[in-house]
C-alpha cells in the first residue's frame, strides 16, 4: 500500500467526507499532503469530488489539537491548560471510578464518532459494556440515518443499501426521495446523472427544494412538507389496486400482505392530492413509471428520515419496493445514503444502545453469554440510552458522565441551546476531537486525536463496503490514533487490552460476529474490499436478498403504517417553514474556530434561501440582514434569494458553526428512534436591515 519515490510516499486511503467510500492514494512528502490520486476505487473507479480531492487540508491545520488539555477553575473564570497523557488518563480514570460508585454505572454514557473508524467504534462500545458496565453507547447515525435503518429492519431486516452504487446503474427507474444527491453524495450522484443522460434510465425526484437532480428529473414532484409516506402509500395502494403489483413475488417472499393491504385503505388518490398537493393525474404517472419500470432503486437521505414520521417514510419506501418486487436483484432496492463516511459501520459495530457488533440484540440472552465468554465479564442487562436520551438524562441529574468522541453534539444534535444548557451542567465530560470544537468549550478534559491519515483502520461506505486505510502521516504533536486513547482508558479501568493494531480488533470483531465472519485485513489489503455480509469462506454479498431475508422463514414483511401530521408547521406566530441540509463545499473547517488561543477568525454569517416571492412580499433582497426566529432560539443571517425554494419555504445550511441552524430547531424527534425531526421547524423572519 505504500510505496516511496524519491522521498514522495503513496498510500492507500478512503475519503472522510461521505458515505460513498471513494478510496484512492495520497501522495505526501514528510507532512505536506501533495496530491490526492484515485486510481482503481471500488466505488469512485478514477472519480472523485471537490471534498476528496482539495479537503485535506485540515490535516495540518495550525487549529489542530496537540496535547491533551484540562480545565482550570480560578473562581471566575476557567480555561485549560496543557496537561500530559499521564494526568489526563488518570484525572479520567478516577473520575469515571468516583461516578460509577457513586451513582452506578449507568450514570456514565459514551457518544462514538461517525467519522471514526470500524475498530474505534468496536472499542467504544466495548469499554462502555465490559468495562464501565452500561450500554449506554450510541453514534451520530442517530442524528440522520437510524431512522432508515429501522424502517428496513422492520421489513427486510438488513439496514444497509441493498445493492452496490454501480448497480443503479442498471435500474429502469431512479427514484430519489428527501435526497440533495449532487451536493451530498456527489460521486454517486454523477452515477445516476450518467445513466440518466445516456442510458435513459428514468429519474424521479420528490423533494420541497428544487436541487440540481430535480432540475434533471422526468418528473419533480413538490410534496407539501412532511407528508412523503401519504403520497408513497397512495401510489401503492393505486397500483394494487389496478393489480400491479408483483403478484409472484409477493406470494413467495413477503408475509403479511392482507394485513397490509387493509391498512391502506384511506390512501386514496384523492386523499394523497388533499394532504400532499401532488395532483391525482401525477400520482397515477408516478405508479405508471414504477410499474413500467424494469428495476426500481429509491435513493433517500435527511428529508425523509429528519422528521418526527422518518422511521414511518422509510417503511413505506420499503413497502413500494416490497409491492413492486423490487428487491433482490441488481438494480433495484432500498439505498438509504449514508452522510458521513463511516455512518454505516460506527453502528454495524457496536455502538448503538440495544446492539453488539452485527445488530446482535444486547436484550438476547444467548448472544450476551458469547459476549461474556468472549470478554470474561459480565454484561449489563439494562438497555442503554440514546444520544437523545443522554442529554434528557443529563437535566434529570441521572447522568453524571459523558465521554464524547469526534462529534460537536452541540452544533450536530438539534434544539442547540438546550444541549448547550445539559453540557454546562454535567459533573464531568471528556471530548476526543481533532479540534477543539463548540463542544469542547464545556469539557473538562480534551483529549487530541488522529484524523484519518495518521491512522489505519476500516471504514464501512453506504453500500456496505469494508475499505482499508492506512497510516500516511505520524499523529500530529502528541496527539493519538482514537483506539490507541480508548484502550489507554480501558486498560486504566482494569481492562488489560493488549491490541497491538486495528488489525487485532478486527479478527476479535470477526471471531464474534456472524455478518463479518469472514473479514480479515489481508482479504481487504490495499485496494481489496468486503461488502457484508461476509461469509466466513470470504464470500461477500454486493446484492442483498438474492434468495431470502435473513427473517427465520427467509420472508420479508410488509408493515402497515399511518400517517401522523408534522410535529410543527407554519402557522400563525411562527409563520414560515424551514428546511436545512449539506452544500457541496462544507468540509471539517466549520470546527476551527480557534477559541483557544482567542484569536477570532473571520466567520462569514449563515445564510438563509428566500423564495421570490417572499422576498418581494417583504421587502428583501439577496444580501439582505435578517433575523430567524423559531420557539427554540434565534440566529441572524443574510438572504438568498433563489427559486430553489418556493413559497413560505426557507432553506438554510447546517454547516455554520457561528450561527448553527441547530439554535432554530427542536425538541421534537422521530417516534420510533429518537432521531431529531431537524426539517419540522417554524420560524419567522424580521428584516434587520436591507442590503
Ligand atoms: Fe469523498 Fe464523497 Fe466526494 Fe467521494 S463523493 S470524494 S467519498 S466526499
Amino acid at each position: 500500500s505504500t510505496m516511496r519515490e524519491a522521498g514522495t510516499k503513496r498510500t492507500k486511503t478512503v475519503c472522510t467526507f461521505c458515505g460513498v467510500g471513494c478510496s484512492f492514494e495520497v501522495w505526501t512528502r514528510d507532512r505536506h499532503i501533495l496530491k490526492i490520486e484515485p486510481t482503481h476505487g471500488p466505488a469512485n473507479g478514477i472519480s472523485t469530488c471537490v471534498k476528496g480531492k482539495f479537503g485535506y487540508e485540515y490535516t495540518n491545520s495550525k487549529a489542530r489539537l496537540h496535547t491533551p488539555l484540562i480545565r482550570v477553575n480560578d473562581g471566575q473564570h476557567s480555561t485549560y491548560r496543557e496537561a500530559s497523557w499521564e494526568e489526563a488518563l488518570t484525572l479520567i480514570a478516577s473520575r469515571f471510578t468516583e461516578i460509577k460508585q457513586a451513582h452506578g454505572p449507568d450514570a456514565l454514557a459514551f457518544i462514538a464518532s461517525s467519522k471514526c473508524t470500524n475498530e474505534e467504534s468496536y472499542l467504544m462500545q466495548k469499554l462502555a459494556r465490559a468495562v464501565v458496565g452500561t450500554n449506554n453507547v450510541d453514534n451520530c447515525s442517530r442524528y440522520c440515518q437510524t431512522p432508515a435503518t429501522m424502517g428496513l429492519s422492520r421489513t427486510v431486516k438488513t439496514g444497509g443499501d441493498s445493492g452496490s452504487i454501480a448497480d443503479i446503474e442498471k435500474a429502469g427507474l431512479v427514484l430519489i426521495v428527501g435526497s440533495n444527491t449532487s451536493e451530498s453524495h456527489p460521486v454517486l450522484a454523477t452515477r445516476v446523472k450518467r445513466s440518466h443522460k445516456l442510458r435513459g434510465q428514468r429519474l424521479i425526484v420528490s423533494d420541497i427544494r428544487k436541487h440540481e437532480m430535480a432540475e434533471r428529473a422526468d418528473l419533480f414532484i413538490r410534496p407539501t412538507p412532511g407528508t412523503d409516506l401519504v403520497w408513497v402509500s397512495a401510489v401503492t395502494k393505486y397500483i394494487i389496486d389496478q393489480g400491479w403489483h408483483a403478484k409472484d413475488f409477493i406470494e413467495q417472499r413477503v408475509n403479511h400482505f392482507d394485513e397490509y393491504y387493509k391498512s391502506l385503505e384511506s390512501f386514496t388518490l384523492e386523499y394523497a392530492e388533499k394532504i400532499t398537493s401532488i395532483s391525482v393525474e401525477t400520482l397515477k404517472q408516478v405508479a405508471e413509471e414504477v410499474v413500467k419500470a424494469d428495476g426500481v432503486c429509491i435513493l433517500w437521505a435527511m428529508g425523509v428520515t429528519q422528521h418526527c414520521g422518518g422511521s414511518d417514510t422509510s417503511t413505506s419506501l420499503a413497502n413500494l419496493l416490497l409491492a413492486t418486487g423490487n428487491f433482490g436483484r441488481p438494480g433495484a432496492g432500498a439505498y438509504p445514503l449514508r452522510g458521513h463516511n463511516n455512518v454505516q459501520g460506527a453502528s454495524d459495530f457496536g455502538s448503538l444502545p440495544n446492539f453488539y457488533p452485527g445488530y446482535q440484540g444486547t436484550g438476547d440472552a444467548e448472544v450476551r453469554a458469547k459476549f461474556e465468554a468472549a470478554w470474561g465479564v459480565t454484561l449489563p442487562v439494562t438497555k442503554g440510552k440514546d444520544n437523545h436520551e443522554m442529554i434528557d438524562a443529563i437535566m434529570a441529574g441521572e447522568l453524571h458522565s459523558l465521554y464524547i468522541k469526534g462529534e460537536d453534539t452541540i452544533t450536530s444534535d438539534s434544539n442547540a441551546n438546550f444541549v448547550e444548557q445539559a453540557l454546562s451542567k454535567i459533573p464531568f465530560l471528556v471530548v476526543q476531537d481533532i479540534f477543539f470544537s463548540e463542544t469542547a468549550r464545556y469539557a473538562d478534559v480534551v483529549l487530541p486525536a488522529s484524523p484519518s491519515l495518521e491512522k489505519d483502520g476500516t471504514f464501512t461506505s453506504t453500500e456496505r463496503r469494508i475499505q482499508r486505510l492506512y497510516k500516511a502521516l505520524d499523529p500530529l504533536g502528541d496527539s493519538k490514533p482514537d483506539w490507541e486513547i480508548i484502550q489507554l482508558i480501558a486498560n486504566r479501568l482494569g481492562g488489560d487490552w493488549k491490541y497491538n493494531h486495528p488489525g487485532d480488533i478486527m479478527d476479535e470483531v470477526a471471531s464474534l460476529t456472524p455478518i463479518f465472519a469472514g473479514v480479515t485485513y489481508e482479504r481487504l489489503e490495499g485496494f481489496k474490499s468486503l461488502q457484508w455480509p461476509v461469509a466466513e469462506d470470504g464470500t461477500d454479498s454486493p446484492v442483498l436478498f438474492l434468495k431470502e431475508f435473513p427473517f427465520p422463514d427467509g420472508k420479508a414483511k410488509f408493515f402497515p403504517l399511518e400517517w401522523i401530521e408534522p410535529s410543527e408547521e407554519a402557522g400563525v406566530e411562527f409563520d414560515l417553514h424551514l428546511n436545512n441540509g449539506r452544500v457541496l463545499e462544507h468540509f471539517e473547517q466549520g470546527a476551527m474556530t480557534s477559541k483557544v488561543d482567542g484569536i477570532n477568525r473571520m466567520t462569514p454569517l449563515n445564510w438563509v434561501e428566500v423564495s421570490p416571492e417572499l422576498a418581494a412580499a417583504r421587502g428583501m433582497e439577496s444580501g439582505t440582514k435578517v433575523e430567524v426566529e423559531s420557539r427554540w432560539g434565534m440566529i441572524r443571517a443574510r438572504v438568498l434569494v433563489t427559486d430553489r425554494v418556493q413559497g413560505n419555504e426557507l432553506y438554510m445550511p447546517m454547516n455554520s458553526v457561528k450561527d448553527p441552524v441547530n439554535r432554530l430547531t427542536g425538541a421534537h424527534v422521530d417516534r420510533a428512534t429518537h432521531t431529531p425531526a431537524y426539517k419540522e421547524t417554524a420560524v419567522r423572519l424580521r428584516v434587520l436591515e436591507a442590503k
